[in-house]
């Protein structure tokens, strides 16, 4: 074997040929490679296996098993709960796999398992392409997509995972398999959705689509004591904004009620919505600015930030009444954090909610809190500042984004998938990894 795949005690086990590396404690990369984006995560791994290709997962998956190692896998290490890294395990790192080719012909995007969003972006929007990613360009496609995928082009053409074509999946026996609609296409409807409980996806082939590269976004800061009547009118009309518009609104505790939306297209378009939201805002002036599509995914990566400590709740609401409203509003009186809604619907919302395993296709928006601190002593604190936050809107929850979920456990991931969609994965779960292998994360366990 390898000369670097020699300190772990399997390395007999080990094929001839590993092209990655294995890092331990002590060894360069080895902090950074067990950091993670939620900086209350400080989780060390035996071993830190950084894989170069689907050959060195494959190795590093039956490793695992044969050391009977809790196993991770690490694509860019936003999972909120710190997922990717598992105490005293194997974390499989997929850093050294960052690669998207693009085929401007086929319109489709090839991406390998540990790219992050921004070199997606990066590898389409010189044709005009793109597809639905997050809003900060150093998220991983690999939770994000496997879990759904939501971002300011989802309205438009679907959830990132909508616009999955095919997968290449280790799975847990160690074997490379294909899954599309025409391959494993059970192991395909599970990927699409139920995230990293089925393998290790060293590749996603995604649909992409003309959008051109211009994007607006507009924005007007409102008092939240006076703010009732027009956040009421700005979610009455969100839904039948074009589906190029995302509506958002936020409250800052001790600030302001923003009311907005993102275009993604010509600005010019743009124009009767920037009308509407100045017609709601007065006499305050919106802030409006075009920019690049690729500028518009980078906007919040310095705000969301690494090594914060964070904590945050999710819930999928349907309208919200009044009383819905008043709560959201009230946050400005909150001891910290932030609280927004984002619209669903569109071409979200025109899938069958059994065709994928994100089977929340009718909520109409999303709402997040979320915090973030410096001092550890402030911990306690501010998670029960925001649970309580994201208490007070549980009358109206009716789910949950699976990729948001973090400390809710297993009540929380069959809530965020409901009865049925939980049910049939569990079955998939049965099939490709019967022992469990992939459970560090919103675990979904075998039937
Ligand atoms: P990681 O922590 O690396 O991975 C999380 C889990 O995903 C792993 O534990 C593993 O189970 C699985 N996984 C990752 N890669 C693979 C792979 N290749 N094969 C198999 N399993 C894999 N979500 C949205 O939908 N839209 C957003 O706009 C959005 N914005 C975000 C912004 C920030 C700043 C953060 C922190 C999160 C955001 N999210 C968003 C949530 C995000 O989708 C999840 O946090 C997701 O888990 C991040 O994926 P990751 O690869 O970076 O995380």
């Amino acid at each position: 074997p390898d000369a670097r795949v020699r300190g772990m005690p399997v390395a007999g086990a080990l094929p001839a040929r590993f092209d990655g590396d294995v890092l331990v404690a002590g060894s360069p990369g080895y902090d950074e490679a067990r950091t993670v984006w939620n900086g209350t995560v400080d989780r060390r791994p035996r071993y830190v296996v950084r894989c170069a290709g689907p050959q060195d997962v494959r190795m590093a998956v039956r490793v695992a098993q044969e050391v009977g190692l809790p196993l991770g896998v690490r694509c860019g290490g936003h999972s909120a709960a710190g997922h990717a890294v598992p105490d005293d395990g194997l974390m499989i790192d997929l850093s050294l796999m960052r690669s998207v080719v693009v085929d401007p012909g086929a319109r489709t995007a090839h991406v390998e398992g540990g790219a992050l969003l921004g070199a997606l972006d990066a590898a389409t929007q010189p044709y005009g392409l793109a597809t639905t990613a997050g809003i900060v360009s150093h998220t991983g496609i690999g939770g994000l997509a496997l879990g759904g995928g939501v971002g300011w082009l989802a309205r438009h053409v679907g959830l990132t995972c909508d616009n999955a074509l095919g997968f290449d999946v280790v799975t847990a026996h160690g074997d490379l398999v294909r899954a599309s609609a025409e391959e494993h296409p059970d192991l395909f409807w599970a990927l699409r959705g139920g995230g990293g409980n089925f393998g290790v996806v060293t590749r996603f082939d995604l649909a992409l689509h003309d959008v051109g590269t211009q994007a607006l976004s507009a924005e007007v800061d409102l008092d939240p004591a006076t703010g009732l009547r027009a956040l009421r009118a700005w979610l009455a009309a969100a839904h039948d904004l074009p589906t190029r518009a995302t509506a958002h609104a936020t409250v800052w505790a001790g600030g302001p009620l923003t009311l907005g939306f993102v275009w993604v297209g010509p600005p010019d378009e743009a124009a009767p919505l920037v009308r509407a939201l100045e017609d709601l805002g007065r006499p305050a002036d919106p802030r409006v600015e075009a920019m690049t599509y690729v500028d518009l995914q980078r906007r919040s990566d310095d705000a969301s930030g690494h090594g914060f400590r964070r904590y945050g709740k999710n819930h999928y609401v349907s309208d919200l009444p009044d009383a819905g409203l008043e709560a959201f509003l009230a946050h400005a009186g909150a001891e910290a954090g932030v609280v927004t809604l984002t619209t669903y619907g569109g071409a979200i919302a025109r899938v069958d909610p059994a065709a994928t395993a994100f089977p929340h296709r009718s909520t109409r928006f999303e709402l997040d809190v979320g915090a973030r601190w410096e001092d550890p002593a402030d911990d306690e604190r501010l998670v029960a500042a925001c649970r309580r936050t994201a208490a007070a809107f549980e009358p109206w929850s009716i789910g949950a984004y699976v990729n948001a979920t973090a400390e809710e456990g297993p009540a929380g991931v069959r809530k965020a998938y409901g009865d049925a969609t939980y049910a049939r994965l569990r079955e998939v779960k049965r099939t490709w990894d019967p022992d469990n292998v992939f459970r560090l994360n919103q675990n979904v366990p075998p039937a």
